[in-house]
């Protein structure tokens, strides 16, 4: 019994519609799709979010998640592949079982980037930089 519910997509508690597996992770079609196609790639192994896995885990979803953008390339006729992981709340997550969206995509289509193609200010991002780079300096990551 999982409260988890992809755990529960692992063990076949309940059903989804798979693609492809490897030894570490799986791939399912999203059932409430951005568009035609949308697929999950996620480990067998739980940890809620990209910033928990252990990196042979998110090793082998990336890897699964670019051979299901490949596929859905040569299989769906896509021009190209979103590929999205959202880590906690604050960043939209809403299944705490760590997973990357495989999204075809297409020439001209109305799939909405999330950002403007702004020029930031570049004190700014020199600032945010060196907060970065002091992090690193200061822990492994
Ligand atoms: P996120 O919002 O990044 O945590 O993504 C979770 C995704 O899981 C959403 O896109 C949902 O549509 C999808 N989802 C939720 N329940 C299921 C399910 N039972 N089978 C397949 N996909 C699901
Ligand atoms: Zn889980």
């Amino acid at each position: 019994m999982y409260s988890c519910l992809f755990c529960q997509i692992v063990a076949k508690e309940i059903p989804s519609y798979p693609i492809a597996e490897t030894e570490r992770a799986i791939a399912f079609m999203d059932i409430f799709p951005a568009a035609p196609g949308h697929a999950l790639v996620i480990p067998r192994r739980h940890s809620a979010d990209a910033l928990e896995a252990a990196s042979e885990d998110l090793t082998a979803c990336m890897t699964l998640a670019a051979s299901v953008g490949r596929a859905a390339i040569a299989g769906l006729g896509a021009d190209g592949v979103t590929f999205q992981s959202l880590a906690r709340p604050a960043a939209g997550q809403t299944v705490f079982h760590s997973h990357i969206h495989v999204i075809p995509r297409h020439d001209g289509d109305q799939f909405a980037v999330p950002w403007p193609s702004m020029p930031g200010d570049v004190t700014e991002i020199e600032a945010q930089a060196e907060r970065l780079r002091n992090a690193f300096s200061n822990a492994e990551f």
